[in-house]
């Protein structure tokens, strides 16, 4: 496929994630992450399936974007991943009311938080584990990891047998100019494999692209926050309420418990 239908290919699938959601939620869809947030220890334990402490975020917070990368085919594997059954953002109920107060300060600045990724099940990074073990399958490389080989992604820690959002309270976001219309740049794209996406990388990065991110990191931050120091779009909230649980139910508004 060359560029230019890609890029209309992924215009279509973006507009139908945003169609399938809009029943749900006053507002839109959302995107993917990769990297690395290795856990920690527990690696035997079997993954939670209760859903009791998540909502849905938006119904918690109604003015966000929602471009759920994972559930488009716009993103580094390039296929709908596993566990992603709805382009909807799940979360636990702390880092929703973070995120409330993050898009109400984001708002005052004129922006609103576009939100890539949020909760994200053990099922899906067993997906990623297994599209990084078959170092044939480049077909997204030239979008999201041009600069490297694959058979790197495990050890610099671009893939890993387990993401802090599997624990609920880590999301993957930017932040969208409501005067112009569109996301701002970060000189980077979501996902990215790469320096780059370093939040503090400098390179060739104009001095707007820079002031964004500390735009983004800022708003998080001051709502309780904690940035990744290789993922601009990546925070996690500081005092999580599951620091040791990672869950495993699908992405969809169904797992959610009625109120
Ligand atoms: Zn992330």
């Amino acid at each position: 496929m060359n560029k230019k239908f890609f890029k209309l290919f992924t215009v279509m699938i973006l507009a139908l994630a945003l169609t399938a959601c809009s029943s749900q939620a006053p507002t839109r869809e959302a995107q993917p992450q990769t990297k690395n947030q290795s856990a920690g220890s527990s690696e035997a334990e079997s993954p939670e399936k209760d859903a009791s402490g998540f909502v849905s975020l938006a119904e918690a917070v109604p003015d966000v974007i929602l471009e759920i990368r994972y559930y488009s085919e716009y993103n580094f594997v390039g296929d709908r991943i596993d566990g992603y059954e709805e382009p909807c953002a799940l979360i636990s109920k702390e880092a929703a009311a973070a995120l409330g107060e993050a898009a109400r300060d984001a708002e005052e600045q004129g922006y609103m938080l576009k939100i890539y990724d949020a909760y994200r099940p053990q099922t899906a990074v067993n997906d990623f584990i297994a599209w990084a073990e078959d170092v044939d399958d480049t077909r997204m490389k030239e979008y999201f990891y041009p600069e490297l080989d694959k058979s790197v992604l495990f050890d610099q820690g671009y893939i890993a047998e387990k993401s802090g959002h599997s624990r609920g309270s880590t999301v993957d976001l930017t932040i969208f100019d409501m005067s112009a219309g569109k996301e701002v740049d970060m000189g980077g794209t979501f996902d990215y494999f790469g320096e780059r996406s370093h939040p503090d990388y400098v390179g060739d990065l104009t001095e707007e692209q820079i002031n964004n991110r500390n735009i983004l990191k800022n708003i998080m931050v001051e709502n309780g926050f904690k940035p990744l120091d290789t993922e601009w779009w990546h925070f996690t909230l500081e005092n999580e309420p599951y620091p040791d649980t990672y869950f495993d139910f699908p992405v969809s508004e169904d797992s959610i418990p009625a109120a």
